[in-house]
């Protein structure tokens, strides 16, 4: 999607730490962490909102579920939030879907 910033990430168009990328999805750290740890787990494809999922997608939203499982155990977190923000009044800011990964387990950082 034209003028999407993750879009642009994702096209490497627009630098980031990515942690982590196969051929649907793609990890990176937030660029104003609020926590110690601070990923942000996002599909290739654009969708804006989980709002906007549809049952077709059902594969992709468990998919970054358990990505974040995945990235989580690889960076030894014992504990952390996995969060959406869903529209304007949800917080969230992006209108390209992301799942934040944040925690304060510090045991080893990437
Ligand atoms: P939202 O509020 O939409 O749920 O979350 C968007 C997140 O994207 C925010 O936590 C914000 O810090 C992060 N963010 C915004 N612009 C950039 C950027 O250019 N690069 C990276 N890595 N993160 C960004
Ligand atoms: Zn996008």
């Amino acid at each position: 999607m034209k003028n999407c910033l993750f879009c642009k990430i994702i096209k490497k168009e627009i630098p980031s730490e990515i942690i982590y990328e196969d051929d649907k999805i793609i990890s990176f750290k937030d660029i104003r962490p609020k926590a110690k740890i601070h990923f942000l787990i996002v599909p290739k494809e654009h969708i804006e909102s989980v709002s906007d999922l549809e049952e077709k997608n059902k594969d992709l939203a468990g998919e970054l579920i358990l990505t974040a499982k995945k990235i989580a155990e690889k960076h030894n977190l014992t504990g952390y939030k996995l969060i959406f923000n869903v529209g304007r009044r949800g917080g969230q800011l992006i209108d390209h879907i992301h799942l934040h990964l944040v925690s304060r387990d510090i045991e080893e950082l990437p």
